[in-house]
């Protein structure tokens, strides 16, 4: 038999360990001890996330020169990871931050928009916002109905999106918008718009199950006059673009659900060998111990799907699939992580003073935003059947 001349590894390099321990540390001092506070106050965490910016970690994936930190997606996916490990909805911030505005206008926008936009969005000076999703739009996003009509060299937007991350707190939003209806998909087109233009403005702030700290709302454009150097790529190439962007989304929102299922499992875990009932500890009870054993097994399929998908990305291979197998198996897995991570606790966690009600209650966006379960089992299921 010949010798394999294949490799495979699982390890992560000592320097994306560097980062993992950097962002650990940054998160138990930093993050931890007010998850509650700003969860209960659903306020923005504008302090953590100057610090945030400050460390290189909003502009993950950008080159240095435009003031990133040119890391890869592997990276990210760390980064997001150990946040969410304690607070889930700021891992939202950093996900939707880095890895939809951000991601967007650096990979399709022009140099002139690059050096306009991405210094400030990647030193965090300002949080970027991402508009796909709008009230008669979802999961089907070729129905967009916010127009962009010419008007002379600009460009006049009018519409709405609602459920934006950032809408609020972001000052840069990038927006998909109709520019030639007759063109159906093919006649959307992406504009990169800020909130000195005026008639762009944030409306409804949402009241959220979870997620709570992450700053959702709608945003309204009325007759926004947007320059045509606005515009990111070619016309007609919007839609796309967010597809894209959406591919590398879903590795981000998979590693945060491995964060938060990675979370819940260390407090169960915890729990478990404090919490005696019969005369012994609840971990010593089998049926406790195969929960936990269980719990294992998804958080370390879920990594490994992750991991793989970062990994594809950053050695440019096409991981559309494997980012949507990734985000839909480590979503569903940390629904039901953090559900078990509440039986684990009896009565107690369900009360607040334990950290598992959060991630139980942040678990289930996972399932829902950029892309739910059933639209990644379409993307999956096309390539399927596409190869036969
Ligand atoms: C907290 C939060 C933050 C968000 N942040 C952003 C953001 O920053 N930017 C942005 O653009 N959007 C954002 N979203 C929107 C999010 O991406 C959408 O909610 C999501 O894509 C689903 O769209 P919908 O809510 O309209 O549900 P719908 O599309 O109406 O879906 C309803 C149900 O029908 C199912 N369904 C729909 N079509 C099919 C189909 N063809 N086959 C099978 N089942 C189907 C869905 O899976 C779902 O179960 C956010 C949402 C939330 C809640």
């Amino acid at each position: 038999m010949s010798e394999s001349t294949s490799s495979i590894s699982f390890d992560v390099s000592d320097d994306q360990e560097v980062i993992r321990q950097h962002i650990r540390a940054f998160v138990e001092e930093e993050i931890k001890p007010v998850v509650l506070q700003y969860d209960e106050s659903q306020e923005f965490p504008t302090e953590i996330f100057r610090k945030l910016g400050d460390l290189g970690y909003l502009g993950i994936v950008i080159p240095p020169e435009y003031g990133g930190s040119g890391m890869g997606y592997l990276e990210y996916a760390i980064v997001v990871e150990e946040v969410a490990r304690a607070c889930p909805a700021m891992a939202l911030g950093v996900a939707a931050h880095n890895g939809l505005c951000t991601s967007h206008i650096f990979r399709f926008g022009s140099e002139e928009l690059k050096k306009l936009y991405i210094p400030r969005l990647a030193s965090g000076q300002t949080m970027g916002a991402w508009g796909l999703t709008e009230p008669n739009a979802g999961s089907d996003a070729g129905g967009t109905q916010t127009t962009a009509v010419r008007d002379g060299d600009d460009w006049i937007l009018n519409g709405s999106k609602n459920f934006i991350t950032h809408g609020n707190v972001g000052d840069i939003c990038v927006v998909m918008a109709v520019t030639d209806a007759s063109k159906g998909k093919h006649g959307i087109s992406a504009f990169a718009i800020d909130k000195s233009m005026p008639g762009f403005y944030a409306s409804k702030k949402e009241n959220k199950v979870g997620m709570r700290c992450s700053d959702t709302a709608s945003l309204t454009f009325d007759n926004v006059r947007v320059p045509g150097s606005h515009l990111i790529g070619g016309e007609g190439e919007g839609f796309l673009q967010a597809l894209q962007i959406l591919d590398g989304g879903r590795i981000s929102i998979a590693a945060l659900s491995v964060g938060l299922a990675q979370g819940a499992y260390e407090a169960a875990v915890k729990y478990a060998t404090e919490r005696r009932q019969f005369g012994k500890r609840l971990a010593d009870m089998q049926a406790i111990q195969f929960k936990l054993a269980k719990m294992s097994v998804d958080i370390d399929a879920g990594r490994t799907l992750t991991y793989r998908a970062a990994w594809m990305r950053d050695t440019k291979q096409n991981f559309t699939v494997a980012a949507s197998m990734a985000k839909l198996y480590a979503s569903e897995a940390s629904v039901r992580i953090a559900e078990d991570a509440i039986q684990i606790h009896g009565g107690y966690g369900y009360i607040k003073e334990y950290p598992v009600e959060k991630f139980w209650r942040d678990s289930k966006l996972l399932t829902i935003g950029e892309g739910t379960s059933e639209i990644q089992k379409l993307v999956i299921s096309r390539a399927l059947f596409s190869a036969v």
